[in-house]
């Protein structure tokens, strides 16, 4: 059994294990937050200057639709709105965000993650939409995701799949959610020495991706972090490990 309270030593080496794997994925998250949060606001520029040529955004958005009313067609598979926004704003804007889905016909798609209505203003709530199910309002921004909504994020758009191909990155970003599932589901709550230094290896290798990550202020502090939980000592306390942030 694992040790309860922060006060405990932390003595069974594979519990350790698994607690600083688990603490990688937490310094990966803080890490990619800000990268993510710019590439958003640019992916959202870009869909504005392309559907409304360099205009603002129309000054009066839809207040009719509904996340809800959007759904997927059972042969052809594709995902509308029940009935046309009466404003063409979010129907549009759906049509878009899917364009950009590496997958616009999967049934793993979940529109009621965002606020429909506010696409053409909100980048995240754009985000959201290519996000594991479970996203609320509350979430608004990489601050409020957990680690495997952001990099289903940047496995499930094109926008991050141009970007992190080139560094041949974003295989890493599937390798690490598989990573992520192993953690949150282990029932034991261990991990074995191959497993933490293969895993933590991988979360490094994408948080030092040569074409966008590695030179971040943000990311090379993650990594810091990282190498500064595996400096630990194994008999340290589980104080030790708790984040700064
Ligand atoms: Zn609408």
């Amino acid at each position: 059994m694992p040790p309860t309270g922060a006060n405990t030593k932390v003595k069974d080496p594979e519990y350790c294990n698994w607690l600083k794997v688990g603490l990688g994925l937490y310094y990966l998250k803080v890490g990619l937050s800000f990268f993510i949060q710019g590439e958003m606001s640019a992916m959202h520029k870009f869909l504005i200057q392309k559907l409304y040529n360099g205009s603002p955004v129309p000054a009066t958005l839809c207040s009719s639709c509904n996340a809800k009313d959007v759904k997927q067609n059972r042969n052809s598979y594709t995902w509308k709105f029940r009935t046309p926004c009466p404003q063409r704003l979010c129907d549009t804007w759906l049509t878009e965000l899917l364009a950009l889905h590496i997958n616009p016909t999967s049934n793993k798609l979940y529109c009621e993650n965002c606020n429909v209505t506010a696409w053409p203003r909100a980048s995240w709530e754009c985000a959201k939409l290519y996000m594991p199910r479970g996203q609320t309002g509350a979430n608004k921004g990489p601050a409020h995701s957990d680690s495997q909504a952001l990099l289903t994020l940047m496995a499930n758009c094109k926008y991050f799949h141009r970007k992190l191909s080139q560094g041949g990155s974003i295989q890493l970003t599937h390798m690490v959610s598989t990573i992520r599932n192993k953690v949150m589901h282990s029932g034991d709550m261990k991990l074995s020495d191959s497993d933490r230094k293969s895993f933590i290896q991988d979360i490094i290798n994408l948080l030092e991706d040569p074409c966008h990550l590695k030179s971040l202020e943000e990311c090379k502090q993650a990594v810091a972090e990282i190498n500064r939980v595996l400096d630990i000592i194994l008999n340290a306390t589980t104080e030790q490990f708790i984040p700064k942030h």
